[in-house]
């Protein structure tokens, strides 16, 4: 994950990460058709290949992840707007020399952070 977003630099990098319940077994890098440093939009054939592994290797979807090169370390309104899964959304905001992640659940126009364990 972070080796992909930092490969987009200074773009907004995303991607699917796919498991079994809570628990991350997949990261799946796709590409930003954007081409932005502040959105992301997923390009359509890599996103719909990525969901044929995940179901090709009887797994779930169950996080979107993308970075914020400029920060903020949490979801924009557009993020919040454009939200089309009911999954965990990863945000790698660009923090010192590294990048800081934060989880987020986004529902009816608002979002909570959810704890991410890491490791
Ligand atoms: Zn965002």
């Amino acid at each position: 994950m972070i080796a992909h977003v930092d490969s987009y630099l200074p773009l907004e990098a995303c991607g699917l990460l796919a498991g079994r319940g809570t628990k991350v077994d997949a990261v799946l890098p796709v590409k930003n058709q954007a081409k932005s440093p502040v959105r992301f939009v997923m390009d359509p054939l890599e996103q719909l290949h990525a969901f044929e592994w995940i179901d090709s290797r009887h797994l779930d979807l169950i996080g979107i992840f993308h970075s914020h090169p400029t920060g903020p370390e949490t979801v924009s309104p557009t993020d919040i707007a454009e939200a089309a899964y009911a999954v965990v959304h990863v945000i790698l905001a660009r923090a010192d020399q590294g990048w800081r992640a934060h989880g987020f659940w986004i529902e009816n126009g608002g979002f909570q952070e959810v704890h991410l364990q890491i490791g």
